[in-house]
């Protein structure tokens, strides 16, 4: 059998870091092709130098220099900045691991796209800002989009082989994050690091601070609308705090399938790099008689204000979700940097959704645009408050 030849974009970050421990422990079945970086370029080289990739680019063009030292005698090949992320999204890899964090990713994983890749896609804010030009783009070059969220593969596993005209509900579940049983004034003053403890997930920090807010859920309801085409009406969200039921889909006969497994993302990466067939992995089992039971709740709307934005913002469509995404990204970025309290960062998605004034973007440099702007128009938003 011929080895899948992989590409992993954002590959020293959380997402990226899993995917390279599968393929390392599976050197028979990947090739690794290229691996792309922001900044952290010690670790890049030494992935690069280990899993014998041909290349590596870093996305800071200052760092090119630094890069090539680190490469250097390795014969792997090396660049930096958009264009070498492209490369990367473009290359001779078959299977691309898109898990860059942010709107930063949309680029490369439209360049992906466009290719024809396999794209394993991890990088929700790039489906969010873009959901439909993406999926357009995606049946036009005959790529295949296999979700890593790990919700929403486990919805894609729970639509095998099924009727998807027959699906009622998709109903995606949520831990409720390291918030769930506190006050909203216990939450308002949270601090950078109690947001990021994550309960169940070790996860980069701008999405655990998304799993503190229920943003996180908020943007998976808005992929979930993107990837499997169903309304806002027929996406619910279930707060589950074990985080061992993924997803479920429920069918117009009343049947409900869900897929389970443990709180570890290599169980959905290695389903997006085995599929169509199934890998081994070395992730503990899940032990249900251990986890011994199951717990469902309603989420709370009032605490969690966060997602009530993003199912406005999927039911405007237009330029909202984009928006959304831009002002989450700065909201969040300022209060990792203790700029803004918790509370603050819905209250501040929430002003830039109720202040917009963007026409539907039409294309990809469009999205792009209107990215920037929204961030300008965010950071100007946190200066007036700080001055
Ligand atoms: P992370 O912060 O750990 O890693 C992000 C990666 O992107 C790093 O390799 C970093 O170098 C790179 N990067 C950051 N900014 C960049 C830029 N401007 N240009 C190019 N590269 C850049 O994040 P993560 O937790 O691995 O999450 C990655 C994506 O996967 C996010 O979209 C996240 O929502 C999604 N996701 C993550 C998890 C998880 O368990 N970590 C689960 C589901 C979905
Ligand atoms: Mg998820």
């Amino acid at each position: 059998m011929s080895r899948r030849k992989v590409a992993i974009l954002g590959a020293t970050g959380s997402i990226g870091q899993s995917t390279i421990d599968l393929i390392a422990a599976a050197p028979d079945r990947f090739e690794v092709i290229a691996l792309t970086g922001a900044n952290n370029v010690a670790q890049l080289a030494h992935d690069a130098r280990r899993l014998k990739a041909r290349f590596a680019a870093v996305a800071d063009e200052k760092l090119l220099p630094a890069l090539r030292a680190a490469l250097d005698g390795s014969g792997i090949a090396n660049g930096a900045g958009a264009s070498a992320l492209a490369e990367a999204a473009t290359g001779e890899a078959e299977w691309v691991m898109a898990a860059i964090v942010g709107c930063a990713g949309l680029e490369p994983v439209m360049a992906a796209i466009a290719a024809g890749k396999t794209v394993a896609l991890a990088n929700k804010e790039a489906l969010v800002t873009a959901g439909a030009l993406m999926i357009d783009a995606a049946q036009r070059s005959n790529a295949t989009i296999l979700p890593v969220d790990s919700e929403h593969n486990a919805i894609f596993q729970c639509l095998a082989g099924q009727d998807e005209k027959r699906v009622a509900r998709l109903i995606l579940t949520a831990s409720g994050g390291p918030f769930r049983t506190r006050t909203a004034a216990e939450m308002d003053r949270a601090t950078p690091a109690e947001a990021v403890a994550h309960p169940n997930w070790s996860m980069g920090a701008k999405i655990s601070v998304d799993s503190a807010t229920m943003m996180n859920k908020g943007l998976e309801l808005i992929e979930a609308h993107y990837l499997f085409g169903l309304p806002s009406a027929r996406l619910d969200v279930l707060v589950h705090p074990q985080s061992i039921v993924h997803s479920l889909v429920e069918y117009e006969d009343g049947s409900v399938l869900a897929q389970l497994g443990p709180s570890d993302m290599r169980v959905p990466i290695a389903h997006t790099l085995a599929w169509p067939e199934r890998m081994t992995t070395a992730v503990p089992r899940l032990d249900l008689v251990r986890a011994g039971r199951l717990d469902f709740e309603a989420p709370d709307p009032v605490r969690f204000p966060a997602l009530r934005l993003a199912r406005q913002a999927l039911e405007a469509g237009g330029a909202a979700p984009a928006v959304l995404n831009a002002a989450n990204e700065i909201a969040v970025a300022a209060f990792l940097d203790h700029a803004i309290h918790f509370g603050d960062i819905a209250r501040f998605v929430e002003r830039a959704l109720q202040t917009m004034d963007e026409p539907a973007p039409a294309t990809i440099a469009d999205v792009i645009a209107l990215d920037r702007r929204t961030r300008d128009r965010a950071r100007a938003d946190l200066e007036r408050r700080a001055a």
